[in-house]
C-alpha cells in the first residue's frame, strides 16, 4: 500500500514538473519567437525609416541640383545667350561652383554651347553631340519640362552620369534648356560611409531592373556583380517577388543568402526614374545587440531550462531513493531483511488471486530463554540464518517473512500436506545442522503450524482465513511442545472454538438463563402411556444459535460447572413439576442427568433438599440419572450416597447402561432403581448380530427384573424397535419414536393437558 501510494505520488509530481516544463517551454518557445518578430519588426520599421531619411536625402540633393538649374537659367536672358563665349564663360563658373560634369544650354533651334570639366567648351554645339540621354532630358526641357534622366555613359567624359534639364524662359515663351550632367558619385556620400542601422548594414542604389547604380563598399557580396539577379544568392521565389515589385514600383522586403548566411534587405523605391534604395541588414551593429540579447535570452531560458530537467531528474533520484528507503522500513525487518509481516500479507493475498497454496508458521520451543543462554548476538544470528535458509529453499512466487521475534512465516505454492511438510522439515534440518547453537549441548526444536488453501481467486478473506488458521496450527503445535508440523484441521478447529466459546460465555449464560429445559417423553411400555420424561439441556445463545449438551457437557465435566448446571437443571424441572400441580395437572416423575463431580459433592443431599423444599415437590417425582462410569472406583460409596438419596426419595437410574465398561458384576451390586440400557443395543439389534444382541438383552433385562430395577430402552427410533424392547420385556421406552426432546412449553402443550 505504501510503495502504491508512493509510486502515485512520486508519478503525479513528475508529471506536474513535466507539465511545468512543457508550459515554460511552450511559453519560452513563445516569448523567444515574440521577441524575435518583435526585433524583426523593430528592426524593418529601423530599415525603413533610415530608407526614407536617405531618400529624402537623395531627393532633397536633386531638389537642391534643379533648383542651382532653375536660378541659373533665370539669369541666362538674351544678352547671354547672344553672346556664346559669354554663355560658356558663364556655364563654366556655375559648373564649377556646383560641381557639376557638364552643363549645356541649347536654344529652341537645337544649337548650343557645352561646358566640360577640365575641356575647352564648344560654342557651336550640334542637339546630335549630346548622348541620346542628354538628348531627351533635352528635348524635354524644350518642350517645358524639367527632367532626370537614367544613368547613361557620358560621350564625352565616358563616366556614367544623369543630367537634369529645366526649360529656359523668356516671358512665358520656353527659349532654351539648360542641363547639368553629374557623376552618379554625388550620392555616393550619402550611400557610403553612412552606414544603416547602426552600422549593422549598408545600402546599393538600383535601377528598376535590378542594376546597380551605386555599390556601397560595405557590400556583403564581396563578387564584382552588376544586378541583383546575378549569381545565387536570391532564391527562385525572391527573384521572382523582387521583379515583380521592382516592376510595380513596390517596397519589398526579401532576403538573399551569401556564404550560407541569410541577409534580410528592403528595396525602397527613392521616386525618381525607377530607383531603388536596396538596404540590407548585416546582423551587426545596433541588430547586432538586440540579436544577442535574443540569443542570450534564448540561450539562459535553455540554461534554466536544462537546469530544471536536471533538478527534475535529481529529485526523481532522491524521491525514488527516499521511497525504496521508505519501502524498506515499511516492509523489511531491520534485523534479517526479512520481509515483514505487511508485505507478506499483500503477496499472500496477490499469490492466492492465482493458486491456492500453505502458510506455514515456524517458530523456535523457549526461543526467550534462547536470548538468556547464549546472548543476543548469538540468537540474532540465528534468526538471521533462519531467514537466509528460508529464502533459499523458496521456489519461484513462494515468499517468507519474519513477523516477531522467532516468528516465521512461509508461503508455499503447493497444497499437498506431504509435499510441504518434507520441505519444512528439510528447512528445520538445514538451520539445525548449520546453527552454532545447534552445536552446542542445546536441542533446537522447532514448531510449525501450516495452513491449507486449495482454493484460489480474486478474495481478500482467503489470505485473512489462511492467516487466521495458521496461528492455531502454530499453537496446536506448540502445545504438543514435541517439534511438530501441525496442519490446520478445520473439524478440530470447530469443535476447539465452541470450546473456547462454552468456556468463555458459561458463567454469563447460566446468569442470562441461555441454558433450557427440554423434556423428552417416555413411554410405559405396559399401559402405552407417556408416564416419565427425561430432562436434557439445550443451550440458547443470544444470538439464537442452539448448542447440544455433547459440545458443552463434556467440557463441562473438565472444568467443574457441570455441579452448577446440574443443579440448575434439577431447579428447572422442581420449577416445571411445581407448575404442573399448580395447574391441578397431574405430574409425571421427570429423570435429571447428574453428573459425577456433583454427585460426590459433600453436601449434594443437602443441596438437592433445599431444592425440593424450595418448590415443595416430592421427591418420588425426581430421578437421577448417573453414569456406569461412577461405579467404577468405589461401589461401596457410590452406593452409600445411593441409599441416602433414595432415602430422601429420590429413583437412582444409570445412564447408557452398556455403552462402556458395563458389567453385570457392578450392576449386581448397585442399589440403582432404574437400568437405561444405552442406544447402541437397538443399532446392533438391527445388524448381523441381532440374535446375540437380543440375546444380551433378554439376560439384562430378566437380571435386572430379578433384582426389582425397571429397564428403560434408549434410542428407541423405529416401530421395529419398539416391537423388539416389548418382546424382550423392557418397561419403559425412549426415543424419537414417540418424540425427540422438546422445549418445556411444547412438551406441557403435548403430553400435559
Ligand atoms: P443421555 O442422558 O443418554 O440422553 C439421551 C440423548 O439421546 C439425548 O441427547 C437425546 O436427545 C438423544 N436421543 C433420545 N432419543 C433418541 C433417538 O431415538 N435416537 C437418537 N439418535 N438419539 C436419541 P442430548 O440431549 O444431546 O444429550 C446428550 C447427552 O448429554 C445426554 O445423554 C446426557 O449424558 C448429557 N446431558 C444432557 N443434558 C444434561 C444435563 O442437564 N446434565 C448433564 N450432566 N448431562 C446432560
Ligand atoms: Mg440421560
Ligand atoms: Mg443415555
Amino acid at each position: 500500500m505504501i510503495e502504491e501510494k508512493l509510486q502515485k505520488h512520486i508519478k503525479r509530481t513528475m508529471i506536474l514538473v513535466i507539465c511545468i516544463i512543457f508550459v515554460l517551454l511552450t511559453g519560452g518557445g513563445i516569448f523567444s519567437a515574440y521577441l524575435q518578430q518583435a526585433k524583426d519588426k523593430a528592426e524593418r520599421a529601423q530599415v525603413i525609416a533610415e530608407a526614407e531619411e536617405y531618400k529624402s536625402r537623395i531627393l532633397k540633393q536633386l531638389e537642391a541640383d534643379f533648383q542651382t538649374l532653375y536660378t541659373l537659367s533665370v539669369f541666362l536672358d538674351e544678352s547671354y545667350t547672344a553672346d556664346r563665349e559669354l554663355l560658356a564663360e558663364r556655364l563654366d563658373e556655375a559648373k564649377d561652383n556646383n560641381a557639376f560634369l557638364t552643363m549645356v544650354y541649347y536654344d529652341k533651334n537645337g544649337e548650343g554651347v557645352i561646358s566640360t570639366i577640365g575641356e575647352e567648351p564648344i560654342l557651336d554645339a550640334e542637339l546630335s553631340q549630346l548622348s541620346s540621354e542628354g538628348q531627351t532630358v533635352i528635348e524635354r526641357a524644350l518642350s517645358g519640362e524639367s527632367s532626370v534622366s537614367r544613368l547613361f555613359e557620358s560621350t564625352i567624359s565616358k563616366n556614367y552620369i544623369f543630367a537634369y534639364s529645366v526649360p529656359v524662359y523668356d516671358g512665358d515663351e520656353v527659349v532654351g534648356a539648360l542641363a547639368a550632367s553629374d557623376h552618379i558619385d554625388i550620392f555616393s556620400d550619402i550611400l557610403t560611409g553612412n552606414t544603416v542601422l547602426g552600422g549593422g548594414g549598408y545600402i546599393h542604389m538600383l535601377d528598376s531592373d535590378g542594376d546597380f547604380l551605386i555599390r556601397s563598399s560595405k557590400t556583403i557580396v564581396q563578387e564584382d556583380l552588376s544586378s541583383i539577379f546575378e549569381g545565387p544568392y536570391l532564391s527562385e521565389d525572391s527573384r521572382e517577388e523582387v521583379r515583380a515589385a521592382l516592376q510595380d514600383g513596390e517596397r519589398i522586403f526579401s532576403s538573399f543568402s551569401y556564404e550560407g548566411e541569410s541577409y534580410p534587405f528592403l528595396l525602397e523605391p527613392v521616386g525618381i526614374n525607377g530607383w531603388y534604395l536596396f538596404c540590407v541588414n548585416t546582423g551587426e551593429g545596433l541588430g547586432a545587440a538586440s540579436s544577442t540579447s535574443l540569443i542570450v535570452t534564448q540561450v539562459t531560458f535553455i540554461l534554466v531550462l536544462i537546469l530544471m530537467i536536471f533538478m527534475m531528474i535529481y529529485g526523481y533520484r532522491v524521491l525514488r531513493k527516499y521511497s525504496d528507503d521508505l519501502v524498506r522500513l515499511a516492509y523489511h525487518d531491520s534485523l534479517t531483511g526479512a520481509e515483514n509481516l505487511t508485505r507478506f500479507n499483500q503477496r499472500l493475498n496477490k499469490a492466492l488471486k492465482t493458486s491456492g497454496g500453505s502458510v506455514a508458521a515456524i517458530s523456535i520451543r523457549q526461543f526467550p530463554f534462547l536470548n538468556e543462554i547464549f546472548g543476543k548476538e548469538k540468537t540474532n544470528r540465528l534468526l538471521c540464518l533462519i531467514k537466509d535458509i528460508l529464502d533459499k529453499n523458496l521456489n519461484k512466487d513462494e515468499f517468507s517473512c519474519r513477523d516477531t521475534d522467532d516468528r516465521f512465516f512461509i508461503f508455499f505454492k503447493d497444497t499437498d500436506r506431504e509435499r510441504v511438510r518434507k520441505r519444512l522439515e528439510k528447512c528445520i534440518d538445514e538451520i539445525d545442522k548449520s546453527s552454532e547453537i545447534s552445536r552446542t549441548d542445546y536441542r533446537l526444536v522447532f514448531n510449525c503450524g501450516v495452513a491449507v488453501s486449495e482454493d484460489s481467486g480474486n478474495n481478500e478473506e482467503l489470505s485473512d482465513i489462511l492467516m487466521n488458521q495458521v496461528p492455531f496450527a502454530l499453537d496446536k503445535a506448540k502445545s504438543l511442545n514435541t517439534g511438530t508440523i501441525w496442519f490446520f484441521d478445520t473439524e478440530l478447529h470447530k469443535k476447539e472454538e465452541v470450546e473456547n466459546y462454552v468456556e468463555s460465555y458459561m458463567h454469563q449464560a447460566l446468569s442470562d438463563g441461555e441454558f433450557k429445559l427440554f423434556l423428552q417423553p417416555q413411554k410405559n411400555l405396559k399401559s402405552g402411556k407417556i408416564e416419565s420424561a427425561e430432562a436434557l439441556v439445550r443451550w440458547k445463545t443470544d444470538s439464537g444459535r442452539m448448542i447440544y449438551p455433547d459440545q458443552f457437557i463434556p467440557v463441562f465435566e473438565n472444568n467443574g460447572f457441570c455441579t452448577e448446571l446440574d443443579l440448575y437443571m434439577v431447579e428447572q424441572v422442581c420449577k416445571k413439576i411445581r407448575s404442573w400441580i399448580d395447574n391441578g395437572i397431574e405430574p409425571i416423575s421427570v429423570s435429571v442427568n447428574q453428573s459425577k463431580l456433583l454427585f460426590f459433592e459433600a453436601d449434594y443431599v443437602k443441596k438437592l433438599k433445599s431444592l425440593l423444599e424450595k418448590y415443595d415437590v416430592p421427591a418420588n417425582l425426581i430421578t437421577l440419572e448417573i453414569l456406569e462410569g461412577l461405579a467404577l472406583e468405589n461401589v461401596d460409596e457410590l452406593n452409600e450416597k445411593i441409599e441416602q438419596l433414595q432415602k430422601e426419595g429420590f429413583e437412582i437410574s444409570l445412564d447408557d447402561f452398556g455403552s462402556g465398561f458395563s458389567s453385570l458384576n457392578t450392576l449386581g451390586k448397585l442399589k440403582i432403581n432404574e437400568l437405561k440400557l444405552d442406544r447402541d443395543f437397538l443399532l446392533n439389534a438391527s445388524n448381523k448380530y441381532k440374535k446375540r444382541i437380543r440375546l444380551i438383552m433378554e439376560e439384562i433385562v430378566h437380571m435386572a427384573g430379578c433384582l426389582g430395577i425397571s429397564t428403560v430402552a434408549e434410542g428407541v427410533e423405529t416401530p421395529e424397535d419398539e416391537k423388539l424392547i416389548q418382546e424382550i420385556g423392557l418397561n419403559i421406552g425412549q426415543g424419537y419414536l414417540y418424540s425427540r426432546p422438546l422445549s418445556a412449553d411444547d412438551f406441557d402443550e403435548k403430553y400435559m393437558k
